[in-house]
């Protein structure tokens, strides 16, 4: 764990994570806590976050779990306030939580492109609704999303995916102009090919076609997304606002 003298150091600093029960999430969660950072770790799936945040204490830090869905703006609402009375202060929004549901134009359904823009970005939205208030009353914080890479490239059946990942971008840059004067900045990650079990949904075909085009020549760890979440919500990133940071092993080049 670093000292607090660390510019890595997230001591006495409260962390907000979506989607921290399994994947990038999790790793999030882990990162920041060891870090030094207090983490509220919001999940649909009960056991997985509750086991997240036990596992997170029983290292030492303070952890707290909310088994809620992001797209119920009440209970984003709860958890907030919740943070905010456990702890006194919430620093950083980390907006992890994402679904696929791959389909062609021709054959995504009304539904999954209106739940997959509903969760991977209206939702990203209205976390960010319920903090800025409270960062902007402390005059800091830090907005972090999930953006991917396909935001940049495009990708085959990934229409909805692929609208709100770039959103995401645009979102964050709004946030970066809108929140900057505030003491609050907005960063967007983009990562390529991630082992996490959503990269599972895929078939090993196009698995293999895609780490093919990856000069890295693998897919990429979960804890390599997160170390890059930790850095952004360092002292040591304080003037990145509005960027775009892509962990893909060169997949874009
Ligand atoms: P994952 O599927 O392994 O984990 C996502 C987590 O979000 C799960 O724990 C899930 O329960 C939770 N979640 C989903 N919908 C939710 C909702 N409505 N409310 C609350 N929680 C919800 O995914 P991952 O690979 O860890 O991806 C994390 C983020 O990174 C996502 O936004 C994803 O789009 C993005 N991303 C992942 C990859 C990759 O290759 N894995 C690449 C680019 C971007």
């Amino acid at each position: 764990m670093p000292s607090s003298a660390d510019p890595l150091s997230l001591h006495g600093r409260v962390a907000f994570v979506t989607g921290a029960g399994r994947g990038i999430g999790a790793a999030t969660a882990r990162a920041l806590a060891g870090a030094g950072a207090a983490v509220m770790a919001l999940d649909r799936e009960a056991p997985t976050v509750d086991a997240v945040a036990a596992e997170l204490r029983a290292a030492g830090a303070e952890a707290e779990s909310a088994a809620v869905d992001v797209t119920d703006d009440g209970a984003v609402r709860a958890a907030v306030e919740r943070t905010m009375a456990r702890w006194g202060r919430l620093d950083v929004l980390v907006n992890n939580a994402g679904i696929v549901r791959d389909a062609t134009l021709a054959k995504v359904s009304d539904a999954d492109w209106a739940l997959t823009l509903d969760v991977n970005l209206r939702a990203a939205m209205a976390c960010a609704r319920a903090v800025v208030p409270h960062m902007r009353a402390a005059g800091r914080g830090r907005i972090l999303s999930a953006s991917s890479v396909v935001a940049r490239s495009g990708n085959f059946g990934q229409s909805a995916y692929v609208a709100s990942k770039a959103g995401i971008i645009g979102l964050t840059r709004v946030w970066a102009r809108e929140l900057g004067p505030h003491g609050i900045t907005a960063n967007a990650v983009a990562p390529g090919f991630i082992d996490t079990p959503m990269l599972e949904s895929i078939p090993a075909v196009y698995r293999e076609q895609a780490v093919a085009r990856i000069p890295a020549g693998r897919t990429g760890r979960p804890e390599e997304v997160a170390a890059v979440y930790l850095f952004l919500a360092s002292d040591l990133a304080a003037f990145m606002n509005g960027a775009v940071v892509g962990v893909d092993g060169g997949q874009l080049l």
